[in-house]
C-alpha cells in the first residue's frame, strides 16, 4: 500500500530479498525464482505456491508490509488457477472485524480484489462473514481446528444462485477453515458449486504423516 507510483512502474529490487533489480529483466531475481515451488492440491484444496521459500517470503511482504510488488508476483499463479477453475464469481474468505483491525488490513480481500481486476471476474465480498472472531489456528490439532472453526461463518441466502464461486484464502495448513466457509456458503448461498482456491500451502504437512488427498 505504500509503495510509491513509480516503484510500481518501474520496480527496483527483487520483490522477495530486495537485491538491486535491472529495468527489463523479470521481477524476481534468478536465486528467488529457483526458489518459488509451485504446489497444485495439498488436503484436497487447491492452491497454487508452497508456503516455503520465496512463496512464504513474498505471502508475508505482502500480508504483513503491504508490499504491492509481492502481490504482482503472487497474482500471476494464482491468475493461472483461477483460469483452470471455470469459475464466474469470486468471495474471500472473510476475516473477523477485530482480527482485520489489529493488523489494519484484510490480505485476502485485498488479493480477491487485485484478482478479480485482472479476471474480470465479480468480487462478491458481502455474501459470507465471519460470525466469530476464532483464536489463531496456530499450533492446534486437526480436530481442533474444525472445532475452533466450526458455526464462525455466516452466508447471506440465496446470494450466489447457480453461481460457480471461488472461495478464495491466502495461506491454508489444514484446510479446516476453507472446509467450513465453504459448507456454509452451499448451504446458505445456494450455488451451483464452491471451489475452494488457497494462494498458497504449508506443505510440512506432507512430512507430517497427514495424508494428502
Ligand atoms: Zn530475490
Amino acid at each position: 500500500m505504500r509503495s510509491s507510483l513509480l516503484e510500481l512502474l518501474a520496480p527496483s529490487v527483487c520483490p522477495a530479498c530486495d537485491s538491486p533489480r535491472r529495468p527489463g529483466t523479470p521481477r524476481l531475481c534468478d536465486l528467488c525464482r529457483s526458489q518459488l515451488i509451485p504446489l497444485r492440491l495439498l488436503r484436497g484444496v487447491p492452491t497454487a505456491l508452497a508456503y516455503e521459500g520465496t512463496g512464504a517470503e513474498l505471502v508475508q511482504r505482502f500480508k504483513f508490509d503491504g508490499r504491492r510488488d509481492a502481490l504482482c508476483v503472487l497474482l500471476e499463479p494464482l491468475i493461472e488457477r483461477v483460469a483452470e477453475l471455470r469459475v464466474d464469481s469470486i468471495v474471500p474468505l472473510p476475516r473477523h472485524p477485530e482480527r482485520v483491525r489489529e493488523l489494519g488490513r484484510d490480505p485476502v480481500y485485498e488479493l480477491a480484489r487485485a484478482l478479480t481486476k485482472r479476471t474480470r471476474l465479480p468480487l462478491e465480498s458481502g455474501v459470507l462473514r465471519r460470525t466469530r472472531a476464532t483464536p489463531p489456528q496456530t499450533g492446534l490439532s486437526p480436530r481442533a481446528r474444525r472445532t475452533n472453526v466450526a458455526g464462525s461463518f455466516a452466508a447471506r441466502p440465496g446470494t450466489l444462485e447457480g453461481r460457480r464461486a471461488l472461495l478464495l484464502d491466502d495461506v491454508i495448513t489444514t484446510g479446516a477453515t476453507l472446509a467450513a466457509a465453504a459448507s456454509e456458503l452451499r448451504r446458505m448461498a445456494k450455488p451451483h458449486t464452491v471451489l475452494p482456491l488457497a494462494l498458497a500451502g504449508t506443505p510440512a504437512l506432507l512430512s507430517g504423516g497427514l495424508a494428502l488427498l
